[in-house]
């Protein structure tokens, strides 16, 4: 039974990522993409995000390697920035905990836009115990390819935990029950605040097993 959970915006929070994303690209493209050329973008993973600006630099698509290399530097800046004394990541407690309670008698997995390397870090801030598997962006992969890889072999009943119209939009198209996270995500769906309690939490995780 999966229970899949975004990382950014639904656990916690990392300031400044983007900014991040893009200093990383300037270092390996010589200049970074600007904010409006982000803005841009349609994708909501890393791979297409970095895909996406790739063809409006250089006309082509992204590959492996130049994904590999952007992954590398994007982990180094994170890894600069988020240090004692530096940014400090923001954990939403509740959800957390709630998390790590449900994990002890569920299959929970990170489902996340973040490039893997990225999203071991971010996992690592924030706590997250080391054997909830991390599934982050492949190539050539989108959020719903994703949700669809972790519920693989899997019997269900499956549901997705996110924060962001793109997350809603993957797990219908997956064919998930759907649970927001804030108030970035409007919809029909159960939604909770970010400083929701951890037994609430697990009890509107219930509700939508049901
Ligand atoms: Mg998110």
């Amino acid at each position: 039974m999966p229970l899949c959970f975004d990382l950014d915006g639904t656990l916690g929070h990392f300031s400044s990522g983007f900014v991040l994303l893009r200093e990383a690209l300037g270092e390996l493209w010589g200049t970074a993409p600007t904010a409006e050329e982000l803005g841009r973008c349609a994708g909501s993973t890393d791979w297409e995000i970095v895909d996406e600006l790739h063809r409006m630099r250089f006309g082509t698509g992204l590959d492996e390697t130049g994904y590999a290399a952007y992954e590398a530097a994007c982990v180094d800046r994170f890894r600069a920035a988020f240090v004692p004394g530096g940014r400090e990541a923001v954990a939403y407690a509740g959800i957390l905990d709630a998390l790590h309670r449900l994990a002890e008698g569920h299959r929970v997995w990170l489902v996340s836009g973040n490039a893997p390397g990225l999203l071991a870090f971010k996992a690592g801030v924030l706590g997250i115990d080391p054997a909830i598997p991390r599934l982050g962006s492949l190539p050539r992969h989108d959020r719903t390819d994703l949700l669809r890889h972790a519920l693989r072999g899997c019997p269900g009943p499956h549901l997705y935990v996110g924060d962001r119209p793109h997350d809603l939009a993957a797990a219908q198209a997956a064919g998930l029950p759907f649970l927001g996270v804030g108030e970035a995500v409007p919809g029909d769906h159960p939604s909770l605040p970010t400083d929701t309690e951890p037994e609430r939490v697990i009890q509107s995780v219930a509700a939508l097993l049901r």
